[in-house]
């Protein structure tokens, strides 16, 4: 097993380890220390990916040269289904930040129950320094690369940061004019609704995220708060998740005090005029100058006093530097990663519960799910009826999460004898001494839903 203590509990003098793929480890590596009935050959064989596919390709420009791309495809697991995941465009990407997002979108799914397996993929390239064209050019190429490694029976994308649902166009026309004469619709999901994407599917991440907190207020997570309505929120990121929450939230009778995007953030005590953001964003790109706020950095708009934080932008946002400097109640991951082990432990001794992104923010992907069967059935659901299924889904996910919680916390005596005997074990170190994280949680019951498949599977030959 891997030792989370390297990555949580670096001397001080050492830059903390945010290499997203080594957090994902530490992460399932600390619900594993709650599980000693599953046999540690399980717990490797889940942990690893099953696939990692990395592209170079060449794309001929707007302007006429050839530049070349660097892409990735991660199929973590099709343990419980086809590797369901989003795509995203971003400078940043990575390898391992790929292979972490891939295997959050299996524990994802199976915290949902939704019958797939986790996948994810990215392009290195900045969406803001090219043209319509070329990210076109450049979403074909990459499909027309993956072949027969994508597939509705196999792997399914989704849209994720700087991915839309004209990029999902793009994928399905590419992959249908690859596979003609059969239906294809499928093979990708967040398509425009015109052309088999689900209602509901653009806000779904974000109305997820109401679901989950509304969820784990009415089941007193926080004392003397029992509803989003009338609390106050702060959301990083407004973009598709972002843009989505504080408008859900607000609808809801929160008071959305902060909001930011990559430029920077703004503030009003009394509340942010979320029309005003969205129109002053068509205008101008940015959230930065809505009349009556306050312009702040995203570092300061994370440490704004509030009820509720949701990090709705990129990962590694609360880590071990700013951790104790949050001012929030509860911080709700819609973004995927945002919160490093380190600060979950401060997090943790201070109280401040964090629901995690494979609950969180699964609202997407379960979305998703429904319009792949849409799809597959050739249905369209109404709005209602998506929302409603949704909603379902999610309260039953967070109860779960919740119960289960209960029980690991239950059991850590025993646990804490048990790893006792591994001598010194530094992961017992990373078990606090009566609390047990939501993450670890939800992780756990993960963890569980896929060794139970692969017992009775089996592993062939
Ligand atoms: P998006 O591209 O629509 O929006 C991203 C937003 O974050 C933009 O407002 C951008 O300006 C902002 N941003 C980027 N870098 C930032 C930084 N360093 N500091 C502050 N803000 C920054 O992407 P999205 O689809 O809304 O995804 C946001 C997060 O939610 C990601 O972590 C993504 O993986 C996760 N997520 C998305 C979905 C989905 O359905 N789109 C589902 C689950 C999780």
């Amino acid at each position: 097993m891997r030792d989370p203590a390297q990555v949580a509990e670096n001397a001080p003098e050492e830059p903390e380890d945010l290499n997203p793929y080594r957090i994902a480890q530490a992460q399932f590596d600390l619900a594993c220390a709650h599980l000693p009935e599953i046999e540690p050959d399980l717990m490797l064989m889940l942990s690893r990916p099953r696939r990692t596919i990395t592209l170079e390709f060449p794309v001929e420009m707007a302007g006429g040269e050839v530049r070349m791309f660097t892409a990735y495809r991660v199929l973590h697991s099709r343990v419980r289904g086809p590797g369901k995941g989003g795509l995203r465009f971003h400078p940043d990407v990575t390898e391992d930040e790929v292979r972490a997002l891939a295997s959050w979108m299996t524990w994802k799914c199976a915290v949902a129950d939704v019958p797939f397996g986790g996948a994810k993929g990215g392009i290195v390239c900045d969406p803001a320094q090219l043209t319509e064209a070329d990210l076109r050019h450049i979403t074909r190429r990459f499909i027309v690369e993956l072949g027969e490694d994508i597939g509705p029976q196999t792997d399914i994308p989704a849209p994720d940061i700087n991915t839309n649902p004209r990029t999902m166009a793009w994928i399905y026309d590419t992959y249908d004019l690859l596979h003609p004469g059969q239906n294809n619709l499928p093979a990708v999901t967040g398509k425009p609704l015109d052309m088999g994407g689900s209602e509901g599917r653009l806000e779904a991440t974000g109305r997820g995220v109401l679901d989950v907190t509304q969820e784990v207020l009415a089941q007193g997570l926080i004392p003397g708060l029992s509803s989003v309505s009338g609390a106050r929120v702060v959301v990083q990121g407004f973009g598709n998740v972002g843009s989505a929450v504080a408008t859900l939230f607000a609808k809801a009778g929160a008071r959305v005090i902060g909001v930011s995007d990559v430029e920077g953030g703004i503030f009003s005590e009394s509340g942010i005029d979320l029309e005003a953001v969205q129109s002053h964003v068509h205008d101008t790109g940015a959230v930065v100058g809505v009349a009556g706020t306050t312009t702040v950095s995203n570092e300061q708009l994370l440490e704004i006093p509030c009820d509720i934080l949701v990090p709705a932008a990129v990962g590694g946002q609360i880590h071990r530097e700013n951790a104790r400097k949050i001012e929030a109640r509860l911080i709700v991951e819609g973004a995927n990663g945002p919160t490093t082990p380190a600060a979950d432990r401060i997090l943790m001794e201070r109280g401040i519960p964090v629901v995690p992104d494979i609950l969180a923010n699964a609202g997407g992907v379960v979305v998703s799910y429904f319009e792949w069967v849409q799809n597959t059935e050739n249905e369209q659901w109404d709005l209602d009826e998506v929302n409603e299924k949704l909603r379902r889904k999610l309260l039953r996910a967070t109860d779960k999460v919740i119960s289960k919680r209960a029980e690991l916390e239950r059991n850590l005596p025993t646990i804490r004898e048990s790893l006792a005997d591994v001598a010194a074990h530094r992961v017992v170190r990373e078990i606090p001494i009566d609390t047990v994280s939501l993450r670890t949680a939800a992780y756990a019951i993960a963890i569980s839903r896929l060794a139970a498949v692969v017992e009775e599977r089996g592993i062939w030959p």
